[in-house]
């Protein structure tokens, strides 16, 4: 059997709803050998992760989803793998981040008071089981108070871009984002690809200029993407010479798109980021004894 690779997964510490443990005790079930552990704008998870990956013999990756406002307005998610979580670059720029999180959660709250809703950010408080606050625990609250029947109507009456709930990023630059990134030793990967609603000129540019920075790989398989999207992807891999990736980008069973352990395999036609010689995997490294896996 080959090596099972899913490179993108969110657990209670940003919007996931399984705790680090939980999320690495059902990676373990549907056979993955490598996970990453990629909550939004920080790494609060990964420990207790690493910890339960220990016990089960499953390589954990240390990982975060990275918020970046891209040519003035447009959100972009870049996942940064292998990162060293004790890196003050690093760290400095996550917080940044969840300020950022903390001032639009109150901001949230207001707008949405302003229609009548009242209570909204203690709601979506209740829901956060970590530090970060983000829209997803905003829909739990008014999926709970009624105003809408499920994740996909939620976000669509309330929480996205012209919808009372919908307060502009502020996040990191690409730049700056890579920067922390690769300050922290890692790899920088563009999380779903095709999910931007990007012109294929803009996607083109925006590839141009993550390349330029020293990004190193696209998402080309994700539990987001259909088939065509992901060769799609593993074409412009091939025209802007980046690596490829896969994710499932699992947020918790209550969400039936994303599954765990069930991602399309990879195209023939790219080159997997873990086949790269800078990807630091222990794992393909120790190999043949695997109990020093257990670090
Ligand atoms: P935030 O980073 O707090 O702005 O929230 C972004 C997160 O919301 C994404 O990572 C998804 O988990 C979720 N999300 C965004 N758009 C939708 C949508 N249309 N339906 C369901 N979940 C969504
Ligand atoms: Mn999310
Ligand atoms: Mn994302
Ligand atoms: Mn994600």
């Amino acid at each position: 059997m080959s090596i099972q690779y899913d490179l993108h997964s969110h657990s209670t510490a940003s919007d996931g709803s399984l705790c680090p443990a939980e999320l690495v005790r059902l990676a373990k079930l549907r056979n993955i050998d490598v996970l990453a552990l990629t909550d939004h704008d920080n790494i609060d998870g990964i420990k207790e992760a690493q910890r339960e990956a220990a016990n089960l013999d499953l390589q954990l990756v240390a990982g975060a989803e990275i918020s970046v406002t891209w040519n003035r307005s447009k959100t972009i998610h870049i996942v940064g793998l292998n990162l060293d979580i004790d890196n003050p670059i690093l760290l400095s720029g996550l917080q940044r981040l969840c300020e950022f999180r903390r001032w639009r959660s109150e901001e949230i709250g207001r707008r949405l008071a302003k229609k009548g809703i009242e209570g909204a950010l203690q709601g979506a408080r209740s829901f956060a089981k970590g530090n970060i606050i983000g829209r997803v625990h905003f829909a739990r609250f008014l999926i709970e108070q009624g105003h809408a029947k499920d994740m996909k109507q939620v976000f669509k009456r309330y929480l996205v871009q012209g919808k009372p709930g919908y307060v502009p990023g502020d996040w990191a630059t690409l730049e700056e984002a890579l920067n922390w990134i690769h300050n922290a030793g890692g790899q920088a990967v563009i999380a779903h690809p095709a999910r931007y609603r990007l012109s294929a000129t803009r996607l083109r540019q925006l590839l141009g200029e993550f390349q330029a920075l020293g990004g190193c790989a696209l998402e080309v398989v994700s539990g987001s993407h259909s088939r065509d999207e992901i060769q799609r992807m593993a074409q412009l891999c091939r025209t802007f010479g980046l690596l490829a990736s896969a994710g499932s980008d699992y947020h918790g069973p209550e969400n039936p798109y994303m599954d765990m352990g069930k991602l399309p395999v990879m195209p023939a036609n790219c080159v997997p980021l873990w086949e790269s010689p800078d990807w630091d995997s222990p794992l393909l490294r120790l190999a043949p004894d695997s109990s020093s896996l257990a670090l």
